[in-house]
This record gives C-alpha cells, structure tokens and sequence, in this order.
C-alpha cells in the first residue's frame, strides 16, 4: 500500500493535545479574522488566550445556521479574499443560502479527508469510481472526485441523471464503486437489471449519502448489484462537505475524523452533553479550516457516539448513522422523542408498509396523547390489525417509556412527498 491519508495520532492523549492545540489556533484565528467571531466572543467575555483545555470548549458560544443566513453572502469568513479559491454554498431549506468560503489549504484538507474516506473503504488505486452525485455550487461532486484522485482511483465524474450513459460506462469501463444517493442507486441498479445488465457489470461498493436510506432499500441496491459493501458518507458543506467519516468494512457505525474537528453529542434543549451512546445534536468545531472556521456549530443532525473499539483497530472514534434533525423532536409527558425513535421502532416490525405519522393530542382530561398511524404493508391482512398494532404499542412503551395508540391503515392511504414529508402533527395548540 502507498500513501495514506490515516491519522499520524497513536493514542487518545495524542488526540486530545492535537485537538487542543487545533481549538487553540481556531479561536484565535477566527477572533483576528472575522468579525462576526469577535463580536460574538467578546460578547461571552472569552479571549482566545482563555483557552487552556479542551474543557474551556464549553464556554464558547454557539453558531447556527441562522448566523450563517444572516451574514449573507460571506458569513464567518476570517479570511482576506486574496486567499479565498473558491466558495461553496449549501441549499438552505428556508431563507439565504449558507455560503461558506475555501482557501487553498481548506480544499487541500477536504481532498485528504475524502481520500481517508476511499481508504477505510478499502479501495485500491486499481478501483474505478463511478460518481453519481450532483456537481456544482454544493460540494457533493466536486468533494467525491477531488478524493478519488487525491487516493489515487479512477474517477469517472458522470453526475446524476443520464440513465443512459450511467448503463453505458457500467457495462463498458467496469467501475467497481459506485458513489450516489440512495435513490440514484436504487434506480440505477432496477434500470440494470431491467436492460439485463447485471451480469455484465462489476459494482463491488457502493458508497450511499445526502439522504437516509432504509435498510430495505440498502438491502435491495446491495442484492441487485451483488455489492460485498455498501458505506454510509455522512457531511456537510459546513465541514467542508460529505466525507466527514465513513463506516468501514465491518460495519459497526462511522468512524469520523476527530483530527480535522472535535464533534460534541449535546441534548438539543439544555445543549449539555449527552451521556455517553445517547442520541443528541451534532455540534462542530473545526481544528484547521481557515476560510470559514467552525466554533460549535449546531448542524441540526441527530446521532449518538458508539462507545469501545472498532474490530478494524482503528483509532479514528465512531458516531451512528445520522438518525434526523433535532428541530423535529417533541416532548410528550416530560420524555424527549424523536420522529427517528419511533420510525426505528416500526421497521422492527414486519407487517407494516413505509409510511407513518406521529399524532399528538390534549384531551379533556389535560393529557397529553400520541397516535402512531402507520400503514399496514401492501397485501397484508387487515386482520392482522389488532395484534400488529399491540406488538408495536408494547415495544413503544418499552422503548420510550410512553404509551401511544396505534392505528393502522391501509397501504398508500398517507400522503408520499418525499423524503422531506411532514410526519409529525402536534395539535396540543
Ligand atoms: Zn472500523
């Protein structure tokens, strides 16, 4: 093996004084370049000469994308523009997008941190990478295949869409990794197998982001293309972009790159830490980005860290799946839920067909009340109602510690918009 992109850190002391170190230089840099960092510092009396520990991290305010909308069009530039390459910018759901800006070391840094990512991928410099995601303002394309060249792969940069060509150079260059979102996959690998090209072509891995995929449907692109591995890239354009972590060959959550950026786990309410393996929001801060630093910037994104060692030996720690935002979590008789809890509870049964809604009620009685309404699966015996619906209410309690009542309804009756479809309904007023 050649050159590689894994952390020169040997042990958890290491890390912690390469993290110091980088936290060091970010407060600093960001208070001298930004002026938005100085105003905000000064305002919660910290002086970058404060930060002594990585337990200092704790005093410093907060960014959130509302920050990042507000300073439109160069919010948290702590740079001069003679040093900027390039800016990316992500689609806000709502309001300004959120521009972030990239010196040349920034872009150097996201190459290094994506090629790590083809590496713990266990790719060779003999793989072809065909990539399938979008390129332009956001970073997803361009991310995908400065990593693949930087590590050394043949980078096919085909984009989305073009059904025809995407068949075209699976049958005729033999990529042997396949980058996209899931549901470009998912298509691509049913238009495969109805233009009976499945044989002939030779996708090994493929490496699934931007959306949530079920495992259904990673179970299906995995079965039609007879892929050994399919890896979930998490990212954000304000870390740099996707290639934060990646799982690795076994699986067991997404080793992420505590050298680039210190990741908190904090309850979205009383931003506290949450205990160690609890569900909380991701908050980031950057230890070496210079054209848009990050300190403790609230993505939103829910995960949980996974305590002990990974069976690959790695180093690198490892945090969950990316389980949904914390702008959707509700609070129902003093506990804290999740729409992700309760969809992770539903796919544990079999019987029932995608789609649900969280319905929450106040009834005459002053308390508070939730209805699960999810559909029953295409084919399935309404008979099998009642018991289907007790088994889930039984498993909702004792997974919650919260009653709920279980409706279910006939498949397709919900409405399907999307990915972004509203499944939570609070009518306490
Ligand atoms: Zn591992």
């Amino acid at each position: 093996m050649g050159r590689t992109f894994m952390p020169t850190y040997r042990s958890a002391d290491e890390l912690k004084s390469l993290q110091l170190q980088g936290l060091k230089w970010t407060v600093s840099h960001a208070y001298t370049g930004s002026e938005f960092y100085r105003k905000r510092l000064d305002e919660a009396g910290v002086t970058p000469g404060d930060i002594k520990s990585l337990d200092d991290l704790r005093r410093l305010p907060f960014v959130t994308a509302q920050d990042l909308q507000e300073g439109y069009p160069f919010p948290l530039r702590s740079v001069p523009f003679e040093d900027i390459v390039r800016i990316h910018a992500s689609s806000g759901t709502t309001g300004k997008r959120k521009v972030l800006v990239y010196t040349a070391k920034d872009i150097e840094d996201w190459a290094n941190m994506f090629a790590r990512c083809y590496e713990m991928a266990a790719l060779t410099p003999l793989d072809r990478v065909q990539i399938c995601v979008g390129y332009g303002v956001w970073t997803a394309g361009v991310g995908f295949q400065n990593g693949c060249e930087r590590f050394g792969a043949m980078a096919l940069p085909v984009g989305p869409g073009n059904t025809e060509m995407h068949l075209q150079f699976l049958e005729d260059f033999q990529p042997t990794v396949m980058c996209a979102t899931a549901s470009m996959a998912l298509l691509l690998a049913e238009e495969a197998e109805k233009h009976g090209l499945l044989d002939r072509i030779n996708v090994k891995k493929v490496i699934m982001g931007a959306e949530r995929a079920s495992d259904s449907m990673r179970n299906k692109i995995q079965g039609l293309f007879r892929a050994e591995h399919i890896f979930d890239i998490p990212g954000l354009t304000e870390v740099y972009g996707p290639g934060t972590g990646l799982d690795c060959v076994h699986h067991t959550g997404i080793h992420y790159w505590a050298d680039y950026y210190i990741l908190e786990i904090l309850d979205p309410e009383t931003l506290e830490p949450v205990k160690e393996g609890e569900v909380g929001e991701m908050v980031y801060t950057t230890l070496g980005k210079e054209g848009s630093p990050l300190v403790r910037y609230r993505s939103r994104d829910l995960t949980r860290l996974i305590p002990g060692k990974c069976a690959c030996g790695s180093i690198l720690p490892r945090h969950d799946r990316i389980m949904g935002r914390s702008d959707d979590m509700f609070i129902i008789r003093a506990v804290n839920i999740y729409p992700s809890h309760v969809e992770e509870i539903l796919t544990r049964h079999r019987g029932i067909g995608s789609e649900y809604q969280i319905l929450l009620d106040r009834k005459e009685d002053g308390k508070d009340y939730m209805t699960i309404r999810v559909e029953r699966a295409p084919g399935a015996n309404p008979e099998g109602d009642a018991s289907l619906g007790k088994g889930i209410g039984v498993d909702l309690r004792k997974s919650l510690l919260v009653s709920g009542i279980i409706e279910i309804v006939d498949y397709g009756s919900l409405p399907r918009t999307g990915r972004k479809s509203q499944r939570l309904f609070d009518r306490r007023g």
